[in-house]
């Protein structure tokens, strides 16, 4: 019996959430007495995963898997899975995690829960706990079969560094035209802008900014700090930002580390999509907008004065 982790990368490179994912892995394995493997797909500096816990890296090599895809991506981890016995698989809940592990809890046969945060708390029986309603309340949710597959909420359970020796190997998996007769892609990534499920920083703006031709400054913002833009859902609606930047209940969550709001008020419905955010930073001219209250630190300001003070600080740096 083995717990198996899947570290997501992206062009080679791994995401943040793959070490908080091998962290994860090695805690459960710890309490289920296991060794922890962790699989990678087409993933550089294999090695760094042993900072983390992982005991075997099994790293899967493919021309074809250069993209990710759903339906062969859950293929190869099936084929992992049952190649390392293992009873629990681990995947994170990028935007591509949420599309892959129920897919693979479906070709194991799996029980699945999603929006994990905790460590289980018991083993036998095996349970849970889930975050649920954008947040604001967690269930422990019993899995009872003998194969899981556990989807991890981001930033929920943090990095700890644990390392290890870790023997490498690669596995070649087997792979049909089938796997890829679903056109399972990822499309949200513009070449060269980081996604906002993938940012550990949002910069994100509202009705507040007046019209689309103020981005420019959120946008510099963003780039000076290394992070992806969002905006409120009117924003989206009016048509001064696209769709795939709307953030709420009704658009993406965002679970970064730093979200910085301008010119946004803190309705409810965009709270509850942001609120898993470690840190919450609101620029606001309105000392009663509401974000005040559910933000960690706040301007009150006029985002026309604020913003290029910010940028111009932060280039110093
Ligand atoms: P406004 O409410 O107009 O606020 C603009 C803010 O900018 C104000 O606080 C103002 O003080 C400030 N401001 C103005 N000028 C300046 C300046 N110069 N400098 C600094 N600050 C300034 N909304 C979402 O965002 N996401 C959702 O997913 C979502 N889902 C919804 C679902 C439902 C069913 C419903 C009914 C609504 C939903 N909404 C959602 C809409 C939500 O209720 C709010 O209307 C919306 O979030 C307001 O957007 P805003 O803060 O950008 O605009």
């Amino acid at each position: 019996m083995s717990v198996l982790v899947y570290a997501e990368s992206s062009e080679g490179k791994f995401k943040k959430i793959a070490f908080e994912t091998v962290s994860y892995g090695k805690k459960v394995a710890e309490l289920l007495e296991t060794s922890l493997s962790v699989v990678t797909i087409n993933a550089n500096n294999v090695s760094s995963l042993s900072d983390y816990g992982a005991q075997k890296i099994i790293t899967v090599n493919n021309d074809k898997l250069n993209t990710f895809n759903a339906k062969a991506y859950a293929d190869v981890l099936k084929q992992v899975a049952e190649k390392e016995s293992a009873n629990i698989v681990i995947i994170d809940s990028s935007n591509n995690g949420l599309y892959l592990a129920p897919l693979l809890a479906v070709n194991l046969e799996a029980g699945y829960a999603s929006n994990v945060v905790e460590a289980p708390s018991s083993i036998s029986p095996f349970t849970v706990k889930r975050k649920a309603f954008s947040n604001k309340a967690f269930n422990t949710t019993e899995i009872k079969t003998d194969k899981k597959v556990i989807g991890l909420a981001k930033n929920s359970f943090g990095l700890v560094e644990n390392k290890s020796t870790a023997t490498e190997e690669t596995f070649s998996p087997t792979l049909t035209d089938g796997d890829f007769n679903i056109n399972s892609t990822s499309v949200d990534k513009a070449k060269g802008k980081i996604t906002i499920a993938d940012a550990d920083i949002v910069v994100s703006g509202g009705r507040g900014l007046k019209g689309p031709e103020n981005w420019g400054m959120i946008e510099e913002l963003a780039d000076v700090l290394g992070a992806a833009t969002a905006c409120s859902k009117p924003v989206s609606d009016l048509g001064w930002r696209p769709h795939s930047e709307h953030v709420g209940q009704t658009g993406k969550p965002v679970a970064s580390n730093l979200y910085i709001a301008i010119g946004i008020s803190g309705a409810i419905q965009h709270l509850a999509g942001i609120n898993s955010s470690k840190v919450k930073v609101v620029i606001n001219n309105d000392p009663e907008a509401p974000f005040f209250k559910a933000a960690d630190y706040g301007i009150v300001g006029d985002a026309f004065e604020v913003v290029p003070k910010l940028i111009e600080k932060l280039k110093e740096f």
